[in-house]
């Protein structure tokens, strides 16, 4: 054994754990925060009398106890950690752990030129936060990031502002913790692995003009989305699944039997899925989470050789995210009977009409095909979905679970004020018709009345001044408008301010408005029994229930149209950003959201 590897120790239980005093429990939980046992012994002053009921129930306390502390504490905490391949690693005065970890990473091989750039990074760092740049250097997968990946991080956390920074130090330092404690446990999450391998893999197929920078795009039909489906319909296979196919939409569709199967007045089944395509330079969990999930699920139950009392279908449904056609939910809609005959003779932005590419891609083509996949609801129990959160609320939380109460029901505009374009210099203050003047007081009011109460959101996203100059006042601004809410009655309520607003504001300035309704979509809340079983899975982890609704639109909102629903998410890391190649999850929260439908199952 090399001197600088972990010393092997006994592994440790959770009831050896649970059963410890106070100094035993603390000294069980030596090394898991760096040089600091305060964080154990508080989390032991607050563990539940019953000791803690999972693994994860422990990291969430410890976690807890962190985000409970003093911003001077949470600060001791950073501080206590040593740099990147820094002083520390070259005297090798780090803690076994920290040692175990920058060589795991082979952060103790760099180049010279690695290095000098770690060393610069770290001075600058420094200079600007006042505290070592923390990262969690095992990586999402517990199994190492790459020096490039760790320099490339660090180079852009460097931008950070020093608030979100420190947040992200201390998620960081969870996940170390976490890795840490998997291996004081003897933990190795097999199924968030297999999960996060699968998602990996599929990453693979990016459309051209995307792949050779590296960069995940998977549009509608090209030979990539094609790609990925055959690959889906591979695993489903290998995993078990009864009855594997590509439907006429190209939705991957796979079946798991229930005990019943064939036999008259069969029982119905479980419907889920999520959707295989990805927005332009996308993520590689978006979508593909909520297809993998239950397929690993049907691969453990297939492998223990057990049949559920209902049949499960899981579905990759091949679009959602509305790229390449102003057909958004093309997958799902398909499903429900929703799927507009008009769609196939629109053309994308090189001119393929959809009915063409489908025919090239050996699918009918032909409405009577399409109309053929709307399920008969009374066949099934209603439709689950997994997804990644996709924003920042989980993270914030430290929680790797949230249950989803209701999807957004939303209401997007485009508009335009038109005023007067006149001389900048010459046309004194009162006299002005400003027409950008006007959409800013607009989208001041919108960012007034959507925060004044919990349930709505609203945005103006675009904004443009037509042949606008330096020197002339806004003749005309154009803008969009995207209003959401966990409520129809919230988002109307909504809609009628802010369009009384923008009234009274051009008339008060004088102006002129159009205002053009491009898509209005119900919100879709959560089936309450669908919603009281994710929570009962949540719950059985160990974890605590947070109940939250969904900003983005998902796949589940067009089922919702003929089945009962409901949704769990799984938390995003970097800050939950999404719909860009930072998007990512850990293998540790993976295995949890598997647990959490295999709970699920075994409750129905
Ligand atoms: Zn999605």
């Amino acid at each position: 054994m090399s001197p600088t590897a972990v010393p092997p120790s006994p592994v440790l239980s959770l009831p050896a754990l649970n059963a410890a005093g106070e100094d035993a429990f603390v000294a069980l939980l030596d090394g898991v925060y760096e040089h600091s046992p305060w964080i154990a012994r508080r989390a032991f002053a607050a563990r539940p009398a019953e000791g803690f009921a999972s693994l994860a129930a422990l990291k969430h306390a410890l976690a807890t106890v962190v985000r409970e502390a003093a911003l001077d504490e949470q600060l001791g905490l950073i501080r206590a950690h040593p740099e990147l391949a820094g002083k520390a690693m070259i005297a090798k005065s780090l803690t076994a752990e920290s040692t175990h970890e920058q060589r795991t990473a082979g952060l103790t091989a760099c180049t010279p030129e690695e290095f000098a750039r770690l060393q610069q990074l770290n001075a600058d760092y420094n200079a600007r936060f006042g505290w070592p740049f923390i990262l969690a250097v095992r990586g999402p997968r517990g199994d190492g990031l790459s020096r490039q990946q760790i320099i490339d991080t660090f180079a852009r956390r460097l931008n950070a502002h020093p608030d979100i920074e420190r947040a992200e130090c201390l998620r960081n330092i969870h996940r170390i913790a976490e890795i840490r404690l998997n291996d004081k446990f003897g933990v190795e999450p097999q199924l968030g692995n297999q999960v996060w391998d699968w998602a990996e893999s599929l990453a693979r197929f990016s459309d051209p003009g995307f792949a050779e920078n590296g960069q995940l795009t998977v549009l509608y039909l090209t030979p990539a989305h094609r790609a990925v489906a055959a690959q889906l319909a591979d695993w489903m296979r290998e995993c078990g699944f009864d009855e594997v196919g590509i439907d006429a939409v190209g939705n991957v569709v796979g079946v798991y039997h229930g005990e019943d199967h064939g036999q008259p007045g069969e029982a119905p089944r479980l419907l889920t899925g999520s959707h295989y395509d990805t927005v332009r330079n996308g993520g590689k969990y978006d979508g593909r989470l909520g297809i993998l999930v239950p397929m690993a699920c049907v691969r453990e139950l297939h492998r223990a050789g057990r049949r559920l009392k209902h049949g499960i279908e899981v579905v990759g449904f091949s679009e959602e995210e509305g790229q390449r056609y102003k057909a958004t939910f093309l997958g799902s809609s398909a499903l429900v009977g929703r799927f507009d005959p008009a769609w196939l003779d629109q053309a994308d932005a090189d001119g393929v009409v959809l009915r063409d590419l489908m025919r090239d891609a050996g699918l009918p083509a032909t409405m009577d095909a399409i109309e053929a996949l709307r399920r008969d609801p009374a066949r099934y129990l209603g439709f689950v979905e997994v997804h990644i959160e996709q924003g920042p609320v989980l993270n914030e939380l430290d929680l790797p679970l949230g249950i989803v109460t209701s999807i957004n029901g939303s209401i997007r505009y485009v508009g335009e004020v038109r005023g007067l374009a006149s001389h900048a210099g010459t046309t004194p203050m009162d006299r002005r018709r400003d027409a950008a003047a006007a959409v800013a007081e607009l989208i001041l009011y919108v960012e007034d009345r959507a925060g004044a109460v919990p349930e709505v959101v609203g945005t103006v996203g675009q904004l443009q001044v037509p042949n606008g100059s330096i020197n002339v006042i806004p003749g005309r601004c154009r803008f969009s408008l995207d209003l959401r809410a966990t409520t129809d009655a919230a988002r109307d309520a909504l809609d009628a301010d802010v369009r009384a607003r923008l009234a009274q504001i051009c008339e008060r300035r004088g102006l002129s408005f159009t205002l053009e309704r491009t898509e209005a979509a119900a919100a879709a809340p959560s089936d309450a029994h669908w919603q009281s079983r994710w929570e009962r899975a949540v719950n059985a982890l160990g974890l605590p229930v947070h109940r939250m609704p969904s900003g983005a639109g998902h796949d589940a909102m067009k089922l919702h149209q003929a089945m009962p629903q409901a949704m769990l998410f799984q938390r995003g890391l970097n800050l939950g950003i999404s719909h860009n190649p930072l998007e990512a999850i850990s293998n540790d929260d993976t295995e949890l959201c598997v647990r959490a439908f295999q709970a699920l199952l075994d409750d129905l």
